[in-house]
């Protein structure tokens, strides 16, 4: 899947120290491929992928995220802003009725999409609601309508045989205005193709109608062809944004990468199943997501992203590189592992830190006593922060009765700064920051 491919192609960087403007071509050119396997259109492929190398070759590398990680963070925003940024609802707060008008090819699934979106807009917006079925080429469309009302509860616009679809949608405004629906649907007829006339009689019911939302209703399954089949109803009604059936089967999310890219309209629902209630509001983030796999090492870099003020971290790095580790910096780490989330987040977000969390856990270290390891610094004197080798028996009973805990406690936490100084100059000698994460993923 699109998915797997993905995260292949990221395993490949994860881990690494620096990330090279070779790295990140290389990665690019089988991100192109997973893509365009997924049936994404060629040209979105190609727009997607420069921007993506763009933002990654200049990209700065937070702290404590590898480069590898990083590339991923700049492809899900990439992926997000191409599936439409944050998700879209539908437009109603309109002088009733609202017009939401259906349109695509036949069998793309626009009656039971109709169905779904009444239902939900019934049960859940608690909306007054009608459906009209203005399909008149298909002998027992409109029937399949009015049975599907019944399923889910909501009015249909009654059948008058040998009406045309005009006739059909002047007849529901009507009937919708006087008995005061909320939101009228209107189900259109669809062709096998793409033809002038289902174009012409779409055009002619959106004059009659006014629609305030016109949903394209697309099969995910048709992959290179629903990018073809929008294309051509984005030319010719103002389309106000785009329903992908069958997200439920095997489709290769391609479509969903396309649609936003060749029609300029939000995807509003992803249809996932024939039942009634499988409609979902469209979710860009989920399903960006859902496509990379890798949710959590997104949520880890814009967590570090947040938390580490670069300054504070720009400090740091100035001060190992002279070797010096004091008690001040053992304090700011402390608390920036509280922001991120404590031990347990950070460590089970990152790939291969199991180890160390069992490591840190043998040594007494948990939520609770990172508040009380912060505590002790906190009683020690400014001079004492710098230089903790001072620290001899008599400051060690003061410190530990200022900070209300026992000398076991001070001397523990002295031991952690002198383990934490050392492993920092070998992290030096290594190469800094990127080396560490490179051992540790
Ligand atoms: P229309 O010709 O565009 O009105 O298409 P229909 O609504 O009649 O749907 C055609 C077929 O597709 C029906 O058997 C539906 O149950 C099925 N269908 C519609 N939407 C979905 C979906 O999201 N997932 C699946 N698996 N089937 C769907
Ligand atoms: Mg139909």
């Amino acid at each position: 899947s699109l998915s797997d491919r993905l995260s292949g192609v990221f395993d490949k960087l994860r881990g690494r120290g620096a990330l090279t403007e070779a790295d990140v071509r290389a990665a690019m050119r089988e991100v192109r491929v997973a893509l365009l396997e997924a049936d994404v259109a060629l040209p979105v492929v190609k727009d997607f992928v420069d921007k993506v190398t763009e933002r990654a070759i200049g990209a700065e590398v937070t702290r404590s995220v590898t480069p590898g990680q990083q590339v991923v963070k700049i492809v899900h925003d990439a992926l997000i802003e191409m599936l439409g940024g944050t998700g879209e609802a539908l437009e109603l707060g309109v002088t009733p009725p609202a017009v939401i008008m259906m349109v695509g090819l036949q069998g793309s699934g626009k009656t039971t999409t109709t169905a779904k979106i009444a239902k939900r807009l019934s049960e859940k917006e608690r909306k007054k609601v009608m459906m009209a079925s203005l399909d008149v080429n298909r002998p027992a469309a409109q029937e399949q309508l009015r049975i599907l009302g019944e399923q889910v509860n909501v009015a249909t616009l009654p059948i008058i045989a040998g009406q045309q679809p005009v006739d059909i949608a002047r007849r529901a405004m009507q009937a919708a205005k006087l008995q005061g629906f909320d939101v009228v649907l209107l189900d259109t007829a669809g062709r096998l193709h793409v033809d002038q006339a289902l174009m012409a009689e779409m055009q002619a019911v959106a004059a009659t109608t006014d629609p305030h939302e016109i949903l394209l209703v697309v099969d995910a399954l048709t992959g290179q062809d629903a990018v073809n089949v929008a294309q051509s109803f984005a030319g010719q009604v103002e389309l106000t944004g785009v329903v992908l059936t069958r997200l439920d089967g095997d489709a290769r999310g391609g479509a969903s990468l396309s649609m936003r890219a060749v029609t300029g309209k939000p995807i509003k629902f992803a249809g996932t199943g024939e039942k009634l209630d499988a409609l979902d509001a469209f979710d860009p983030q989920r399903v960006a997501g859902r496509i990379l796999g890798m949710g959590d090492v997104v949520s880890l870099v814009e967590r570090a992203a947040e938390t580490i003020e670069a300054e504070e971290a720009e400090k740091l790095a100035a001060k190992m590189a002279k070797g010096q580790f004091d008690m001040n910096d053992l304090r700011s780490q402390l608390m920036q592992m509280k922001r991120m989330g404590g031990m347990g987040a950070l460590m089970g977000m990152l790939p291969g830190m199991g180890k160390m969390q069992k490591q840190a856990e043998a040594a007494g270290v948990n939520d609770k006593t990172l508040a009380r390891l912060e505590a002790v610094i906190l009683s020690m004197t400014p001079k004492e922060r710098v230089k903790p080798e001072i620290i001899a028996a008599k400051r060690k009973i003061r410190i530990a009765n200022g900070a209300g805990t026992t000398v076991q406690e001070v001397n523990k936490l002295l031991k952690m700064h002198q383990e934490m100084a050392n492993a920092m100059k070998k992290i030096r000698k290594m190469g800094g920051m990127g080396g560490l994460m490179k051992m540790m993923g």
